[in-house]
């Protein structure tokens, strides 16, 4: 077999580039860009530590390979409880334990609720003024609620399976932002707010990503028929290995179509991260964060995550 026909069939057999959640490049950049919308009393502490808060942005996605309970913390699939949209759905964990069970939710995905408990552990961490805690949950916070912006982490529909669109989940929320977000993107959202009422911004998050979920879907698919799949595809080279992905010219198609929904979402992600963050202290009292100290992350617990992730089996579906 000459070397060309070995490059061929190397092409055919590579498996498609399976992306994970917001992909890692946009959850690092989230929680990266959210850091500089902090109060100067806040940044004293978030800034120095800035690469860690980047780096552990995608920390959840990784525990996703050790930990089964971690799957359904990333979504909710909204539609499965009927329409409209989140009528029968209660905001309160407790009553939607008693009326739906918890095998129920844990299978259409806890995300609002999971985020509301991130909420109140990382007010307590700041009231107890524990530095290495505050980090981590806020670095890991900023990934659910990263994942709340994403239309299609809000719908059974995850990732086009129902529908011939296996990999839109990957396309939207990893390719556009890998290739057109450090380009194009204005993700400039000033200062952090306050939130006076968490439970509602939570819910108001998801319920737009739910509602756009339809045009997420809608628009690739009427894309997808004036592209022949072999201008859709292209393959390219990641780390030495080669790997079939979404060209450039349908990502920008797909971009051109669905106008600015992407870097909308990924703004409001920046914006909603540190207004959490800024919430959670104020509620904490506004402690001093000037004199905090942390131990070290565990460089060998990050190690064994990478590496889980890397060549373990995610316990559930992939987002
Ligand atoms: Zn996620």
């Amino acid at each position: 077999m000459n070397p060309l026909s070995l490059l061929l069939v190397a092409c055919l057999l590579a498996p498609a580039q399976i992306a994970k959640a917001w992909g890692f490049f946009a959850h690092e950049r989230i929680n990266r860009l959210a850091v500089f919308s902090l109060p100067p009393e806040m940044m004293v502490f978030f800034k120095p530590h800035i690469e860690y808060i980047t780096q552990q942005a995608t920390a959840p996605d990784k525990r996703r390979y050790m930990l089964a309970a971690e799957g359904a913390r990333h979504y909710l699939d909204a539609d499965h409880y009927g329409q409209p949209l989140f009528a029968a759905i209660p905001r309160s964990w407790s009553d939607a334990l008693v009326k739906f069970t918890a095998d129920t939710l844990q299978r259409y995905g806890i995300l609002p609720w999971h985020l509301e408990k991130m909420m109140a552990q990382l007010t307590a961490a700041f009231q107890a003024g524990d530095g290495t805690r505050i980090l981590r949950l806020a670095s890991e916070l900023g990934h659910y609620m990263g994942d709340a912006h994403v239309p299609l982490h809000a719908c059974s529909n995850h990732n086009g399976q129902l529908t011939g669109q296996h990999g839109i989940h990957g396309l939207w929320e990893s390719r556009i932002p890998e290739l057109l977000g450090d380009e194009g993107f204005d993700y400039w959202t000033g200062r952090a707010g306050y939130i006076k009422n968490m439970r509602s911004f939570i819910w108001q998050v998801v319920t737009e990503s739910a509602l756009a979920a339809d045009t997420v879907l809608r628009l690739e698919k009427k894309l997808s028929l004036r592209f022949p799949a072999d201008q859709r595809y292209a393959y390219e080279l990641r780390k030495g290995v080669l790997v079939r992905n979404y060209s450039a010219a349908y990502t920008k198609a797909y971009q051109h179509v669905l106008g600015d929904m992407v870097e909308r979402r990924m703004r409001g992600s920046v914006a909603a991260i540190a207004a959490c963050w800024y919430t959670a202290w104020v509620d904490a009292g506004q402690p001093p964060l000037n004199l905090l100290t942390i131990i070290q992350p565990d460089k060998l617990a990050i190690q064994r995550l990478d590496s889980l992730w890397r060549h373990g089996k995610i316990f559930d579906r992939e987002h």
